[in-house]
């Protein structure tokens, strides 16, 4: 696997990923996703939107706003628990959370259940150091809430204090009773939502693995109390399948169950799938299985009937919830680091190789002209029947050899040539980027041949 360094490089030179606000010095750890990175994200969605909405079992979606009634959070738990444990060193002046510190020093310590006193003797008895002073000036830690606070409208004072949303689930809570009443859909169901969530993480970095603002997919399903560690097995296998199918190397992944001891108070199984990142094995993906938390506590609240009555069985209850969690950027961290290698060939050179599956390749073929002059008429006529339905590029420029080498760098899986013989028998060179064989199709074919490439 290469390095963070070499894929932060990389991302910059290709154009997937730049440094955010970088003409003005940059802004830390905010990134601005390129050409290439915008439609790999946008691939990575409609994946999940396939898989996870359209072809899951009785699922329907929902786009709820970022700023939401400060009630919301209240009943949620998040003004008074949405906070890391915060570490200062007095030498260094830099912040940390006491978690990871306790943890880095020892994988196996359990910081999720210690208070923050405990975790501060942890630190003290265990000598743990500032890895930038080096001393053990530690201050007592104290908790740091994780959520942006801003002002709606032209007043600021405490009325008008509004949060960025740091969770899109809390907006599939808050809508049940709409969801219900509009789809009359019946228990077991769903509810899928992409959107963008803002946390004032404490230590962002490792590249876009954690960032403060980022995308999340959530997918809220509802369910019969009782059947929930069923659902929680079916979405741990789906979630597995979703990153199989799409080409993740089995042995970079994980799943590791929460102990029952360290589960949050609301929750009865959690798993994170996780991934072998440069650093190490770290979370990728969260599944939990929420009881009725979420949903009892809006009702106590908002004082609104959030129970269901089972039409079969004439039972009231209010719904179980099982939550697949993930991060769009994260998940794209995944696919680059899975898929990028540098490939030393039978003669010698080397190529930068992304395999990228083609349903998430931000261009699913290159279309090129062997000689511009003869035969770039054609191939653009070929660029743009082909445009009308996929992601493709045309590229004229350079020798053949340095145009496939481009391409494999990016992930194009195909590169479909244009030449002489297109002129005789209308077919063209197709290229595949994993095996760099050739073969030849017939130009009418070329459509169907990238449909089936991209089905999965
Ligand atoms: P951590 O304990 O590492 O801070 P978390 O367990 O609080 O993370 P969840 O609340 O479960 O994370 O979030 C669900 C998913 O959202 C994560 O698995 C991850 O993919 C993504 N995610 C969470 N926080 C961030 C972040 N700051 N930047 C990017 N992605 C994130």
């Amino acid at each position: 696997m290469v390095t963070l360094e070499y894929l932060v490089q990389y991302a910059k030179q290709t154009g997937y990923i730049f440094q955010g606000s970088e003409i003005y010095g940059g802004l830390a750890n905010t990134w601005d996703y390129g050409p290439l990175g915008s439609l790999l994200k946008r691939n990575i969605k409609e994946a999940w939107l396939k898989r996870f909405l359209r072809e899951g079992p009785n699922i329907v979606g929902l786009d709820s706003s970022i700023l939401l009634n400060s009630l919301v959070w209240q009943a949620s738990g998040h003004i008074a628990g949405f906070s890391d444990p915060l570490i200062e060193n007095k030498t260094s002046n830099q912040r940390y959370r006491a978690d990871k510190l306790i943890l880095e020093h020892d994988p196996n310590a359990n910081p999720d259940k210690m208070t923050m006193d405990e975790m501060y003797d942890y630190i003290i008895k265990n000598n743990i150091k500032d890895p930038v002073s080096g001393t053990t000036d530690w201050l007592p830690i104290r908790k740091f809430n994780m959520m942006f606070k801003t002002h709606q409208g032209v007043v600021e004072d405490t009325a008008s204090e509004v949060y960025l949303r740091p969770e899109t689930a809390q907006g599939i809570f808050i809508n049940f009773k709409n969801l219900i009443r509009t789809t009359r859909k019946k228990i077991p169901f769903g509810v899928a939502q992409i959107g963008k969530a803002f946390r004032n993480e404490i230590t962002p970095g490792n590249f876009i693995f954690r960032t403060r603002e980022f995308e999340q997919m959530e997918l809220e399903f509802f369910c019969k109390p009782g059947t929930e560690l069923q659902w929680f097995d079916y979405y741990l296998n789906e979630m597995k399948r979703f990153l199989f199918d799409l080409g993740i190397d089995k042995d970079l992944i994980r799943a590791e169950p929460h102990a029952v001891e360290s589960l949050a108070h609301y929750s009865n199984a959690t798993t994170d799938i996780e991934f072998k990142y440069p650093w190490g094995f770290d979370e990728l993906w969260g599944l939990a299985s929420r009881t009725a938390f979420d949903l009892t506590q809006h009702q106590n609240l908002s004082k609104e009937d959030m129970s269901y009555l089972d039409p079969e069985t004439n039972e009231r209850y209010i719904p179980y919830v099982v939550e697949p969690s993930v991060g769009v950027e994260r998940l794209l961290l995944v696919f680059l680091l899975n898929g990028l290698s540098e490939e030393t060939l039978e003669n010698g050179e080397t190529r930068q190789l992304l395999k990228l599956h083609p349903a998430l390749a931000p261009y699913k073929a290159a279309i090129l002209p062997l000689v511009k002059k003869e035969h770039g008429e054609k191939a653009q006529e070929i660029y743009d029947m082909l445009r009308k339905e996929f992601d493709v590029v045309y590229d004229e420029t350079q020798n053949i050899g340095k145009r496939y080498r481009r391409q494999d760098a990016v992930g194009t899986p195909f590169c479909i040539t244009v030449d002489h013989q297109t002129m005789i028998d209308q077919t063209v060179t197709v290229r595949y980027r994993d095996s760099m064989e050739q073969e030849r199709l017939h130009i009418s074919q070329l459509e169907n041949f990238i449909r089936r490439a991209i089905k999965f």
